[in-house]
């Protein structure tokens, strides 16, 4: 039975950057006291990744996903809309993919942000002032967490590697850099509600994206070489990456993908 306290949940962030070479003990497993306690009441960032995965997992159209799973908001700092995993209505804020004996029901396409735990997501929060290429992570722990009282140790990047976030982070750069890019922007800048809207199409509504690409003039507008269009007709995944570069040309007039001349 849970008790008003097992509902709080202290994160506490320790204060070491760590590297890619940092050693750290921790295991997470069914035999711990705590399993599944991490799966409630908390924030999880929904990448353009991870809802792709998710979706397919679930059988489910993004648009159906959105409606059901995702809670928008607005990233302050970027003015960008970013998703998070909308959570249950129950007692406890459950994830709605948690079970109690099996733990998580779709742990295979689970999100990066359950990946990384208990290490800090980095990229978003160091990216702005920092080269991606001096990465730092960090550790958080969780009051309720009993995984660093196990014996097993890694460095951060043999986490990284068993955990599956290094694909995720490769095939997410662009919409980090998207994130990163306009956060640099003065905020007196504003970018206009539609171009907002494509962001959030382009990044996280990947069934909506194809169609506005494949059945609308987008062809006649904008450049684009044969061989790619065949590759992102085919993948939803390439398809998401070059709706990152599309998006780095519309908001930021950078990037490969050209306006055609006849439409400028
Ligand atoms: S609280 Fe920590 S050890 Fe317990 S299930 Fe969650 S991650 Fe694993
Ligand atoms: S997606 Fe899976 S790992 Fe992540 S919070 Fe939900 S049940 Fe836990």
């Amino acid at each position: 039975m849970n008790t008003s306290s097992d509902k709080e949940i202290k994160s506490e962030v320790i204060p070491e950057q760590m590297g890619y070479d940092t050693k750290f003990k921790f295991k997470c497993h069914k035999g711990v006291k705590c399993f599944t306690k991490c799966c409630r009441g908390i924030d999880i960032m929904l990448t353009p990744y991870d809802i792709i995965t998710m979706k397919k997992r679930l059988g489910i159209t993004s648009e159906e996903f959105l409606a059901i799973y995702a809670d928008i908001h607005i990233l302050e700092k970027a003015d960008l809309p970013v998703v998070t995993l909308k959570l249950l209505d129950d007692d406890q804020k459950s994830c709605p993919f948690v079970e109690d004996a099996e733990g998580c029901t779709i742990y295979e396409d689970r999100p990066s942000t359950c990946r990384y735990y208990p290490l800090g997501m980095g990229s978003l929060s160091y990216a702005s002032e920092m080269n991606s290429s001096d990465a730092f992570f960090f550790m958080v722990k969780e009051s309720h967490c009993l995984g660093f009282e196990e014996p097993k140790e890694w460095s951060v990047a043999e986490w990284r590697e068993d955990q599956g976030v290094n694909i995720r982070d490769e095939v997410n750069a662009g919409w980090t850099d998207l994130i990163v890019r306009k956060k640099t922007v003065p905020a007196s800048i504003k970018l206009a509600e539609q171009s907002k809207k494509m962001f959030f199409t382009a990044c996280y509504d990947i069934d909506k994206f194809r169609r506005f690409v494949f059945e609308s003039s987008f062809f006649e507008k904008f450049t684009v070489d044969p061989a790619r269009v065949e590759e992102i007709k085919a993948d939803d995944v390439k398809l998401l990456q070059f709706g990152f570069e599309w998006l780095k040309s519309l908001l930021f007039t950078e990037g490969d993908i050209k306006v055609n001349k006849d439409n400028k």
